[in-house]
């Protein structure tokens, strides 16, 4: 669902352009909302949630995607963990879709998808591992890595019930926001994929605003 939002980006606490296969971590408390921004377009932000006073309660795709009853994400819906509990509401959405399925690039996916070769290309869980190694003070660990949304991938189920990566529907300038509903650390990798259309096969900035509601 496309919905719009009214908050003015100089009006934001912070923001950050975060580059192409750069990573961003930092706390949102409840009741600030962020907005990330596709700057030049079909770029994928892959986005892991935890509680900020017990990362062990992170978001959970399984739980969000049974409560409200649709496998996509957009304006409306509620991000809940794996305690049930809603941890975020996606305020607005310019770009109308994004994916919770198809989980995050790795060097054993790229390895088992696309080749041998591609073992050492830079993935989405390196970012991640980078993140929290670079970055102890969140608490986080190797075995907290786990369900990621894919903002703005278009990763449609086909009639059969299969994943396909297609094209993205995103384009410059299109964005998604959240209100956190309760204190959470966000982590996003930015992903640097070469090897499928998620990012247009040119990996670009993005930037994350934040405000203070
Ligand atoms: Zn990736």
């Amino acid at each position: 669902m496309i919905k719009h939002s009214e908050r003015q980006p100089e009006l934001a606490l912070h923001r950050q352009v975060v580059g192409a296969g750069d990573y961003y971590f930092d706390v949102i408390k409840a009741g600030q909302v962020f907005r990330i921004l596709d700057l030049e377009g079909n770029q994928a932000a892959d986005t892991l949630f935890y509680n900020a006073a017990d990362p062990s309660e992170h978001y959970s795709f399984t739980d969000t995607i049974r409560e409200q009853g649709n496998l996509y994400l957009t304006a409306g819906s509620v991000l809940r963990s794996n305690e049930g509990r809603p941890m975020l509401e996606m305020l607005a959405d310019t770009c109308g879709r994004h994916d919770t399925l198809g989980g995050a690039c790795a060097s054993e996916s790229n390895t088992v998808r696309y080749d041998l070769e591609k073992r050492c290309m830079h993935s989405c869980r390196d970012n991640w591992m980078l993140a929290i190694a670079e970055h102890p003070e969140f608490g986080l660990g190797k075995t907290d890595i786990t369900h990621n949304i894919n903002f703005f991938m278009n990763v449609p189920v086909t009639a059969a019930g299969g994943l396909t990566f297609e094209d993205g529907i995103s384009a410059a300038g299109k964005y998604v926001e959240l209100k956190a509903l309760m204190d959470v650390i966000v982590l996003i990798s930015n992903c640097p994929q070469l090897n499928n259309p998620c990012n247009g096969y040119n990996p670009t900035p993005i930037e994350v605003m934040t405000w203070e509601k």
